[in-house]
């Protein structure tokens, strides 16, 4: 419980979402600068590379260097990037790609890890809610979570070009929504239990940052399915960008303002799983899933509740067993003992002590459920 009255929400400068939205950077080079510095994934990079160039152009800007390649977010990436953006006299960042791009481009921008220069994220795959909040988690070398990186100043520019988005497969943007659907959870039982939000000069919850995570919830169980079909299409549909938009910013704002809880504790636990980094390999947002469903047996959440959060798993194609994640029974304690550290920044944002024993008994029952409810899937 935080003893202070004071209630504090953040959000992105700018948030653009829609197809061509690339060629919105330029114009708004007042909150950026004259000298960009692009990192990002190879394909990501590659699908805007021409309309970034273009855009640069026509605004003036000159782009200093162009990393492509970069994928995980870890400590020696964020100084490798941050010295050569430093060589450079870069006056901005511009991240291209999906989550970890999105955290590794911030912290690299970031005045606590990096240049403290400003940043534009072009999120080219909806898969995560990191392009609009003020930190990043940060993995070693083996892709364990290693520690959360909180930054004072939130993106200047988050861009969401759905003509790109909509090319990623449809497996990107179902994670971005196991990502999403813990937000509601989590904020409500930040909100419950008098918890501090995610920011680094947080405070309580706003009741908006609350209800716009209820409303990342509704969206999902509204447009989760028709978005994912659309996707598999390659079809901008208003569906598809509503969902874009709660995996990317409704999560965003939600979990960061409205603040995280148990879902996201367990899954950095479960991130030590280690099965996990077989294929195929579950991404963030599989882990949250898991992570939600037992968030809500802990919490004793009624039954239609958890059936609706299982029903919509299982039709999106989000993982409802361990083994999906790949993790045993047998790895449980281990990774639950990193849940429920005593020093863990958000996992204890529940309103009842979270130990191991209740998490593993969680775990266990998210197994049982979602295994017999897969069994009651299939036969329909
Ligand atoms: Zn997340």
């Amino acid at each position: 419980m935080l003893k202070t009255r004071v209630k504090v929400m953040a959000a992105p400068n700018r948030y653009i979402i829609g197809p061509g939205a690339v060629k919105e950077l330029g114009r708004r080079k007042m909150l950026l600068g004259k000298k960009a510095f692009v990192l990002g994934g190879t394909r990501s990079i590659e699908s805007v590379e021409k309309e970034m160039k273009e855009d640069f152009q026509e605004h003036g800007i000159e782009l200093v260097h162009m990393e492509k390649g970069v994928r995980y977010c870890t400590a020696r990436e964020i100084n490798r990037l941050a010295d050569m953006a430093r060589a450079k006299q870069a006056d901005f960042i511009v991240g291209v790609g999906g989550g970890s791009i999105m955290d590794l481009a911030k912290a690299v921008a970031s005045a606590e890890y990096g240049i403290g220069k400003p940043i534009a994220l072009i999120n080219t795959i909806p898969s995560t809610d990191a392009p609009c909040s003020a930190l990043s988690v940060q993995y070693d070398e083996k892709h364990v979570v290693e520690k959360v990186l909180f930054y004072y100043r939130s993106p200047d520019i988050v861009i969401v070009p759905t003509d790109k988005t909509v090319q990623a497969p449809a497996k990107w943007l179902v994670a971005g929504m196991g990502d999403a659907l813990a937000t509601r959870f989590e904020a409500e039982a930040c909100a419950e239990s008098r918890s501090g939000n995610a920011l680094i000069d947080g405070g309580l919850p706003p009741f908006t940052a609350t209800r716009l995570a209820q409303l990342c919830y509704e969206t999902l169980i509204n447009y989760g399915y028709h978005a994912k079909l659309a996707n598999e299409r390659q079809a901008i549909t208003e569906a598809y960008e509503n969902v874009a938009q709660a995996n990317t910013l409704l999560s965003g704002l939600g979990f960061e303002s409205g603040g995280l809880g148990a879902a996201h504790g367990i899954h950095d636990g479960l991130t030590a799983a280690p099965g996990r980094m077989k294929a195929p390999k579950p991404e963030h947002g599989d882990l949250v899933a898991i992570g939600t469903i037992a968030q809500l047996i802990m919490e004793n959440r009624p039954k239609a509740l958890i059936e609706e959060v299982i029903n919509f798993c299982l039709t999106v194609g989000l993982p409802v067993t361990l083994e999906e994640i790949g993790a045993t029974f047998d790895d449980l304690p281990h990774c639950m003992a990193i849940t429920c550290n005593p020093n863990h920044p958000y996992a204890h944002n529940e309103p009842f002590p979270m130990t191991v024993d209740r998490c593993v008994d969680a775990l266990k029952a998210v197994d049982a459920l979602g295994r017999a409810y897969r069994d009651k899937f299939m036969r329909r």
